[in-house]
């Protein structure tokens, strides 16, 4: 039987709820027991995809993001979304260093962070409409003692 457990958060496009978020889902996933270095690779990657939300999808301004996650079994599920400008084209703006940003510093890294730090991720999009982030991580794919 498989034993499933979701929860949906949103909250408004601000930088103040980027730490916000990331801990939430922390506290959430707890119950797959992961170890230190998989809750840091999961709030790594939450914290790119609601920092792209605020300050690309958003440039900053109002808006709303949700964030849903789902844990089933030893999978999680997180769904980051916003309604935001969209991306043009998603295959250029997931490739390393690529940045539609150099003038805020950005170093265009951060979907290269959240594809090393969870299993999968699926990037949807469309310009004026909004994006949304797809990922999965297995928690305890790397620490077996059963
Ligand atoms: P870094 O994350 O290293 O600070 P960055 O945010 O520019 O820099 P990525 O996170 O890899 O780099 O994103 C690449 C590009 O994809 C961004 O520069 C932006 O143009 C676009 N992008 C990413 N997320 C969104 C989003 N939610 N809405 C609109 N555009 C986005
Ligand atoms: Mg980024």
């Amino acid at each position: 039987m498989s034993n499933t457990n979701e929860m949906t958060l949103e909250f408004t496009s601000i930088s103040q709820n980027e730490s916000f978020a990331r801990v939430v889902v922390a506290a959430f996933i707890s119950r797959t027991n992961p170890t230190i270095e998989e809750v840091s690779d999961v709030k790594t990657a939450v914290s790119e995809a609601v920092t792209n939300s605020i300050i690309h999808g958003y440039d900053n301004g109002d808006g709303k993001i949700s964030i849903k996650t789902v844990v089933q079994d030893r999978q999680v599920y997180i769904e980051i979304r916003d309604e935001g400008k969209g991306i043009p084209d998603i295959e250029r703006a997931m490739e390393p260093l690529f940045t539609t940003r150099p003038d805020m510093d950005r170093s265009g890294m951060g979907f290269s962070f959240m594809e090393a730090f969870m299993d999968e991720l699926h990037v949807e999009s469309e310009v004026g409409k909004g994006t949304v982030i797809k990922m999965r991580k297995e928690i305890g794919a790397g620490h077996h003692f059963e």
